[in-house]
């Protein structure tokens, strides 16, 4: 019987929750027992797909085609598994099957109620996957703010949870933010208090409480916490900022975390192994060299919008002793004259051209590419990155004035970048593009086989254009070829010859890369940046 381990927010969003979810999976993995992690979030959305990032971040792609929460991301970097979109539960997906079966007349004769129908289902979703995973504890972050509306159906579901399954079943973690007053340097603990009896207003005593700060906090701070959590001292582990986020897990077990979920959990306690994860935080912060990467993109002034990619350059600098400088670069600014991307090109060691949507900022990009590439600065363009890169090319050396993808431009002399054929009958907008893990036909001789160094590689997608079949034959006589397709024939790889690395990809390699196993793409691009 799996055991369950929920994790809710106090004061504010944007803790760290899904941080701290992750570094409680690893702890416990690394104690040798299996784990694995659900992400619940009370939007009424079902999924993050149809949201922009700047709503909510980076949308997360699993391998089996998931628009799901950005912290799957963190659960699959410290967990080092790839999970399903069944891991990311939200109020709209949960009232879609409970209005579906209302319709079906699986409830007939009742009146449909959030308490039982709403709660049950919630439940009997987690348990679900409880069981088709057999792992030993499944770990539950619930989104939001204890006190928000609309988890209250969530913690109701998860407070019943622990009534029917017994308190060494389920456990209660919750994570508070303890603020810093810059005046006087004392940590203050009222926000804290007040999320503790919210939290015990709704029926659920913590279990062991994270505090969050920027610094370490005193032991008093800690005391004063856990009087008013009502813990034990032990209870009441203090997660300040650090970085890497890779070394919280180690920051918990020092203060003997393990122990405790052990003990609460009724499991045997085994001191955890973190060996290799610890030599990658060593290796991350013992790096030698720097390397400057230019960010060209429209969402950055929220950084979680970009949350993989940031990670899998992390990844792949720490393997290589090489801490990447991002240079964000707002391609909307360069729209504006406010920056200018000859000056870019100069001033940097290599760009990524990041992935995006609509037409807002893509003549930004555009300029910044032509510069990019003038230069024979290295690029690695994702997604939209891959296609503007080519609609730059079309127009500049090809000639091809005006041309364009037609998701920016419908009337485009040159589709240069076009519609897959498959979207065109498609008009529904939630979890209808081309999505998920599919293979890549890698061709010999290219930069792409030697990033990856065999023909048939799978990289998770997330789009709905592709690049004109028609126009290939005039890129490729230019010198700029296709070193990956798909098994219809779409391009999936672009490279230029005459430049060391001037890669495009239509897919996210980023999904895939982790802390022990960065992606091989984002380390080629980074063994050129060293090299220069
Ligand atoms: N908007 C582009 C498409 O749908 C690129 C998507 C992306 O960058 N993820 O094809």
């Amino acid at each position: 019987m799996a055991k369950y381990v929920f994790v809710t927010g106090g004061v504010l969003s944007g803790l760290g929750k899904g941080i701290t979810t992750a570094s409680i999976g690893l702890l416990l993995k690394s104690m040798g027992i299996s784990v694995t992690a659900v992400k619940v979030d009370p939007y009424v959305n079902v999924d993050a797909g149809t949201m922009n990032p700047y709503m909510h971040g980076e949308v997360f792609v699993t391998e089996d085609g998931g628009e799901t929460d950005l912290d799957l991301g963190h659960y699959e970097r410290f967990l080092g598994v790839d999970l399903s979109k069944d891991h990311n539960i939200t109020t709209g997906k949960v009232y879609l099957k409970v209005i579906t079966k209302e319709r079906m007349g699986e409830y007939l004769g009742q009146t449909v109620q959030i308490i039982p129908h709403v709660t049950d289902e919630i439940k009997s979703e987690i348990r679900g996957l409880a069981k088709r995973e057999s792992a030993d504890v499944v770990l539950v972050e619930v989104g939001g703010t204890v006190g928000d509306i609309e988890g209250l159906p969530f913690l109701e579901a998860a407070r019943q949870m622990r009534l029917e399954e017994g308190p060494t079943s389920v456990l209660f973690v919750h994570v508070v933010l303890v603020p810093r007053l810059s005046t006087t340097g004392e940590f203050k603990t009222k926000p804290a208090q007040h999320s503790f009896q919210e939290l015990r207003r709704i029926g659920i005593q913590p279990d062991v409480i994270v505090a969050r700060s920027e610094k370490p906090v005193s032991p008093e701070v800690k005391e004063k916490l856990a009087l008013f959590g009502n813990v034990a001292a032990d209870e009441i582990v203090n997660s300040y900022d650090i970085d890497p986020v890779y070394d919280v897990p180690r920051v918990l077990a020092e203060q003997g975390l393990d122990r405790v979920l052990a003990r609460k959990l009724g499991l045997e306690h085994r001191p955890p192994d973190l060996g290799g994860w610890l030599e990658f935080v060593e290796r991350y912060r013992r790096v030698s060299r720097t390397a400057t990467v230019a960010m060209v993109g429209k969402y950055t002034s929220l950084r979680d919008s970009y949350l993989s990619i940031i990670e899998a350059l992390k990844h792949a600098g720490a393997h290589l002793g090489l801490r990447p400088r991002l240079v964000w670069v707002e391609s909307t600014d360069v729209e504006l004259g406010k920056l200018d991307p000859e000056g870019i090109a100069d001033s940097v060691d290599g760009a990524v051209i990041l992935p995006g949507f609509g037409a807002r900022g893509a003549e930004g990009k555009i300029a910044t590419i032509r510069a990019l590439r003038e230069r024979g600065r290295p690029v690695l363009g994702i997604c939209f990155g891959l296609q503007l890169m080519l609609v730059e090319f079309a127009r500049n050396v090809l000639g091809l004035g005006r041309a364009h993808t037609t998701e920016v431009d419908p009337n485009t002399p040159h589709p240069v970048v076009d519609l897959l054929e498959e979207q065109k009958s498609v008009e529904a907008k939630g979890g209808s593009m081309r999505l998920g893990a599919l293979p890549i036909r890698v061709l010999r001789g290219t930069l792409a086989h030697r990033i990856y160094g065999t023909e048939v590689v799978y990289e998770r997608h997330r789009h709905r254009y592709h690049v004109n079949p028609k126009y290939l034959d005039r890129f490729e006589s230019s010198g700029y070829r296709v070193s990956g397709v798909s098994p219809e024939g779409y391009v999936e790889i672009m490279e230029l010859a005459s430049h060391r690395f001037y890669y495009g990809t239509q897919a996210h390699p980023e999904f895939r890369s982790r802390p022990l196993r960065p992606s091989p793409v984002f380390l080629e691009f980074l063994r050129v940046l060293q090299r220069d």
